[in-house]
C-alpha cells in the first residue's frame, strides 16, 4: 500500500501500477488539500491519483485529464468568477458527479470508489478520511489555504505555522487500518512531508497503526540536497520542527519508518540517518521518465529491501 499526495506520490504510484497487479495496490491519498471551488468539491490529490491509474492524467501539467478543454472556466471568467484554480472541461464533469453524490449522503470514500469503477481503476483509491479536514498555513497577513497558498500565491508567502482543521474529529477512511496492518509493504510516497504526509498521519490512529503493522514501512525522499525536486516541501518542513534535509525528514519519520530511500547526491548524509534508527538505502529517487518511475518501484517491491 502507499501513503501519497498529488505530484511526486503520483510518480511512484504509476511506477507500481506498472510493476504490480493494479488489483493488489491499496492507495490512500491525502485530502486536506480538498477545496469547494465554484460550488464543486474538488479533492486535487484523490484525482491525481485516480487519473494517474486510469491512465487519464495530463502528462505535462501532472494534474487534470489529458487533452481536456477548459470552456467552462472561460466562461465562468467571462461571468465574474475568480478562475485561478485552473479546473478542465472533462475534470469539471468529476467534481460534478462527487458534489452530487456527497449531497445524497455518501461518504467520500464511497465516492470515491464509485468514481474509480466508472474509469476502470482497479486499485483500491482511499481517500485518508471522510470527514472533513482542511490545511491551513499562517502567514504573515493571515491564515490561507493550501490552494490559495500552492496555487494562488505560488507559495511565496513565509509560512509562520500550519494546522489540520478538523483533524482531531476525523477517522480513517473505512479499510485504511486494516490495509495498514495487512500490506505486504507500505511505501510512504515521495510526497510534500507537512502538506501531503502530514495530514495523513495526523488522522487519528494512523501513526500508530504504521508503528504497529509487521509491514516493512519505506520512505522516498521528495528532496535531495536539501531542496524538493518541485513545489515547497523543503520550505514546509520547518514547520514540522525539523530541518530542511534528508535527515530531517528521517527524524520526521522515524517512530514508524524503517526504511528511507535517498538520493546518491545524499549519500554523506546516510551514518546520520542511520543513527536515528532508520535503515538508508542510497539509489536515484529522481523520476522524470516512464523507466524511472518503475525501476524505483522495482527496488521498492524488491522482498531484501
Ligand atoms: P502535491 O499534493 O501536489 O504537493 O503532491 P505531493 O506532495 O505528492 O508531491 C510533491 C513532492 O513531490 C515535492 O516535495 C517534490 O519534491 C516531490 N517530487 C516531485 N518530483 C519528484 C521526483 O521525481 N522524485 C522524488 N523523489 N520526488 C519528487
Amino acid at each position: 500500500m502507499l501513503l501519497t499526495g498529488g505530484t511526486g506520490g503520483a510518480k511512484l504510484v504509476l511506477g507500481f501500477h506498472e510493476e504490480a497487479a493494479a488489483e493488489d495496490l491499496v492507495v490512500v491519498c491525502n485530502t486536506a488539500d480538498d477545496s469547494v471551488v465554484h460550488g464543486l468539491h474538488v479533492s486535487p490529490d484523490v484525482d491525481t491519483i485516480v487519473y494517474t491509474l486510469a491512465g487519464l492524467i495530463d502528462p505535462a501539467k501532472g494534474w487534470g485529464v489529458r487533452d481536456d478543454t477548459f470552456t467552462v472556466l472561460d466562461q465562468l471568467k467571462r461571468l465574474g468568477n475568480e478562475t485561478w484554480f485552473r479546473l478542465g472541461d472533462r475534470d469539471i464533469a468529476t467534481h460534478l458527479t462527487r458534489t452530487r453524490l456527497l449531497s445524497e449522503g455518501q461518504p467520500l470514500s464511497r465516492v470515491t470508489a464509485a468514481l474509480c469503477r466508472a474509469l476502470g481503476v482497479r486499485s483500491t483509491v482511499l481517500p485518508m478520511t471522510d470527514q472533513r479536514v482542511e490545511t491551513r498555513l499562517a502567514t504573515p497577513d493571515g491564515e490561507i489555504s493550501f490552494q490559495e497558498y500552492f496555487v494562488k500565491a505560488r507559495w511565496q508567502p513565509e509560512v509562520l505555522s500550519l494546522r489540520y482543521q478538523g483533524i482531531e474529529e476525523s477517522r480513517p477512511a473505512p479499510g485504511m487500518l486494516e490495509a495498514i496492518a495487512g500490506a505486504a509493504l507500505v511505501v510512504v510516497c515521495p510526497s510534500n512531508p507537512a502538506t501531503s504526509i502530514g495530514p495523513i498521519l495526523a488522522v487519528p490512529g494512523v501513526r500508530q497503526a504504521l508503528r504497529d503493522t509487521p509491514a516493512r514501512v519505506v520512505a522516498v525522499s521528495p528532496m535531495v540536497q536539501g531542496r524538493s525536486f518541485s513545489g515547497p516541501a523543503h520550505k514546509l518542513m520547518v514547520t514540522l520542527g525539523v530541518e530542511a534535509s534528508v535527515t530531517g525528514l528521517a527524524e520526521a519519520y522515524r517512530d514508524f519508518v524503517d526504511v528511507l530511500l535517498i538520493d546518491t547526491e545524499d549519500r554523506h548524509l546516510r551514518p546520520a540517518i542511520e543513527r536515528l534508527g532508520v535503515r538508508v538505502l542510497v539509489t536515484s529517487i529522481r523520476m522524470d521518465t516512464l523507466e524511472d518511475k518503475k525501476r524505483l518501484a522495482r527496488e521498492l517491491l524488491n522482498p531484501s529491501i
